[in-house]
C-alpha cells in the first residue's frame, strides 16, 4: 500500500523544514510514500527550501509552476501525477497537524472513498469562521454530502476520486461535494488544528463571492452537465411564449379592437424583445449541448480502479 501526499505551496518558506519534520514522523507508520510539493509560484524561498529537501530524500517529488494559478490548480496537478493508493492532502502552513494522517488512512481502510478532515475547534479568526459555517451548511443542504467542513486542507482519498475529479478555480472547496455527486462515499473525522504561525493567508475577502459563484457552478454543472439544453430550453420556452402571447395580444387589440399599433408601440417591441431572448436562451441551450457532446467522457465518472 503506497500513501502520496499533495502539498499545495504558495510562500510558506517559513513552514517548509518543520512540516517536512512533522511530515516524517507522521509517516513512520508506512514504508512506500511520497511526498509532492506543488509550488504554485511562489516568490519567496519556499521552492529553494523545497528543492533541497528533495535532493536529501528521494521520496520527494517536486512540481514547479511559472506563476501563481491558485490551489485548485495546485492539487490538480498533484492529484494528475501521484501514483498513491490512498493520496493524503494538507496545507503547508503548518495549520493541518501530518499525525492526523495515520487516523484519516484507518478511517478510509473502514471502506470510505473520502474522508474530510473537520476541524471542529478551528483556529482561525472571526472573519474566517463565520463565512465558513454560513458555506458549510448552505453546501451541505444544497449537495446532499452530509459533512460540517467542506473545505479542511486535510483530506484522504482513495486513488480512484483523485484521478476522477476535476478541480479548478476555487473548487478546492468542495471537493467532498464533487465527489459525493460521483456517488463517492464521503465521510470526515474531527482533526486537530492550529494556529498560523508564519506567513499569511493567502485568501482574504474576495473568497465569499468567489466561494459563492463556485457553489451555484458546483451545483449547476452536476445536474445540467449531460443536458444543459434541459436548463436553458426550459428558460427559452417560456420566455418565448410570453412574447409570443404579448405579440398576440397586440394582434387581437388591432384586428378585433381596431386599436392601431402606434398606440401600442412599447408593448410589441416588449414582445419583440422577450421573443428574442427566448431565442437566445435556446441557442445558448443548443451551444451547451455541443459541449456537453465533445465533454462526455470527461464529464463521466466512467473509471473505477477494480484492484484498490
Ligand atoms: N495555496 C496555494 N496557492 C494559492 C493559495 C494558497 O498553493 O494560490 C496553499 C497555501 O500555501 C497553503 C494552502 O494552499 O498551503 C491553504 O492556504 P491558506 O493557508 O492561505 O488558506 P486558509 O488556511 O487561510 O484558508
Ligand atoms: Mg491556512
Amino acid at each position: 500500500m503506497k500513501i502520496s501526499v499533495v502539498i499545495p505551496v504558495f510562500n510558506e518558506e517559513e513552514s517548509i523544514n518543520e512540516l517536512y519534520k512533522q511530515l516524517l514522523k507522521a509517516l513512520s507508520f508506512c514504508k512506500n510514500y511520497e511526498i509532492i510539493f506543488i509550488d504554485d509560484g511562489s516568490y519567496d524561498d519556499s521552492l529553494k527550501n523545497i528543492v533541497s529537501l528533495a535532493d536529501k530524500n528521494k521520496k520527494i517529488k517536486v512540481i514547479q509552476f511559472f506563476r501563481n494559478y491558485g490551489k485548485s490548480a495546485a492539487l490538480s496537478e498533484g492529484f494528475r501525477y501521484c501514483s498513491g493508493d490512498y493520496v493524503i492532502t494538507l496545507d503547508a502552513d503548518l495549520q493541518d497537524d501530518p499525525s492526523e494522517i495515520k487516523n484519516l488512512i484507518s478511517e478510509i481502510e473502514k471502506g470510505y472513498d473520502l474522508v474530510s478532515g473537520w476541524k471542529k475547534d478551528r483556529k482561525d479568526p472571526l472573519s474566517k469562521k463565520i463565512p465558513s459555517k454560513f458555506f458549510n451548511i448552505v453546501t451541505r443542504l444544497s449537495t446532499g454530502v452530509l459533512i460540517h467542513d467542506f473545505n479542511c486542507g486535510l483530506k484522504a482519498y482513495k486513488k480512484s476520486v483523485v484521478k476522477s475529479i476535476d478541480i479548478y478555480g476555487g473548487r478546492h472547496r468542495y471537493i467532498p461535494a464533487l465527489a459525493g455527486q460521483k456517488k463517492f462515499k464521503v465521510s470526515e473525522l474531527i482533526v486537530n488544528h492550529r494556529q498560523r504561525l508564519y506567513g499569511e493567508t493567502k485568501y482574504g475577502g474576495s473568497r465569499f463571492f468567489h466561494g459563492f459563484f463556485d457553489l451555484i457552478s458546483i451545483l449547476f454543472l452536476s445536474k445540467y452537465t449531460q443536458s444543459p439544453l434541459y436548463f436553458f430550453g426550459k428558460i427559452g420556452f417560456f420566455t418565448f411564449a410570453v412574447g409570443l402571447i404579448i405579440e398576440l395580444y397586440v394582434l387581437y387589440l388591432k384586428y378585433f379592437l381596431n386599436e392601431s399599433f402606434s398606440q401600442h408601440i412599447a408593448l410589441l417591441i416588449f414582445g419583440v424583445l422577450i421573443l428574442i431572448i427566448g431565442i437566445q436562451f435556446f441557442s445558448i441551450g443548443l451551444i451547451g449541448e455541443m459541449i456537453a457532446n465533445s465533454n462526455h467522457s470527461k464529464q463521466l465518472r466512467i473509471k473505477k480502479f477494480i484492484n484498490e
